[in-house]
């Protein structure tokens, strides 16, 4: 359904300038009911991303194919009080004044596994494609695998073939990857604390971060999804309700391999592909090596990170 949607909306013709507002309302759709995000002007045609409360699931659609009703935060919060969209940002909503890791860090799953998160922040290094190659070739059984990519434009920018071959794979069955906005210039300063430093420097860069970044992933023909990522997880009060005011859910991990933390069942495990890091790729495959026989006969797994957050509140 996801793949049709794309493709009949990515009709609209893209490849010109576009332009993102964040606006409030729902969209009759067929015969769904969605919560409008974005609205995407291009020459051509008005689009809306827009989530569907009860998947977690966006789609952009053509204005031409949906009508679209104004309502505000609070009506939208109150009559989808109890869907897993409005549940979720509730209960991503829990630490807020967190200096790092605000947001979601784990996720109950239904049996053995955890949620496999991989950034590709800003980096000259060649991306460690590797990676994708070893977890296709240790788990063989699990077809597509479930990974979630937090993608910073920078990134998107300077190693367009590797986001190609990401991509194609995604569209071949062999990965299902949710995608994160993890910004568009990942702002850091390795000179400056945590607390003036990332998403935190001074200066109100936060909407130019999201909306470039969605910019960028609609103009590669991806949909935007209702996952963030704050650069190095650090965020404050201020930055973390201004991301959830434009209809996102702050993504942590309680798992950052390269750092030493443990893996449990539903844990949000974070790595980095992007030549960063080969520690956590490397720790996160022995892991699996450890696991093959579990893997094989289906005990243990990756969840995705879409299903597994619907699920969790439902
Ligand atoms: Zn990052």
């Amino acid at each position: 359904m996801r793949r049709v949607l794309l493709l009949i909306l990515i009709g609209i013709s893209l490849c010109f300038a576009i332009e993102i507002k964040p606006v409030k309302g729902l969209l009759y759709f067929g015969a769904d009911t969605l919560v409008a995000l974005r609205t995407v002007d291009s020459a051509q045609d008005r689009c809306y991303l827009a989530v569907n409360p009860h998947t977690l699931h966006t789609s952009l659609v053509s204005s031409k194919l949906c009508s679209f009703v104004n309502c505000s935060s609070d009506s939208i919060a109150e009559v989808f009080a109890s869907l897993p969209y409005q549940r979720l940002i509730a209960d991503a909503d829990i630490n807020p004044d967190s200096l790092q890791d605000a947001g979601l860090t784990h996720l109950p799953v239904s049996g053995h596994g955890v949620i496999l998160t991989i950034d590709m922040c800003p980096s000259h290094r060649p991306p460690d494609m590797w990676f994708f190659d070893s977890l296709l070739s240790i788990d063989r059984r699990q077809r597509p695998v479930p990974v979630a990519i937090s993608l910073s434009g920078l990134w998107m920018e300077e190693h367009r073939p590797e986001l190609m071959r990401l991509i194609e794979m995604q569209k071949n069955g062999l990965l299902d990857i949710t995608w994160i906005n993890h910004t568009d210039r990942h702002p850091y300063d390795k000179t400056k604390c945590f607390s003036s430093n990332f998403m935190l420097e001074p200066g109100d860069n936060m909407r130019q971060e999201v909306f470039g970044l969605e910019r960028r992933m609609i103009l590669a023909g991806l949909v935007p999804t209702v996952f963030f990522r704050f650069p190095g997880l650090v965020s404050d009060h201020r930055i973390f309700t201004g991301v959830e005011s434009l209809g996102l859910v702050p993504v942590g991990s309680n798992a950052w391999l390269a750092k030493g933390q443990k893996i449990s069942d539903g844990a949000i495990v974070l790595v980095h592909a992007n030549g960063n890091e080969p520690t956590g790729l490397k720790d996160f495959l022995a892991l699996l090596r450890s696991r093959r026989e579990e893997i094989a006969s289906g005990t243990w797994m990756l969840y995705g990170l879409t299903e597994s957050a619907a699920a969790a509140v439902r």
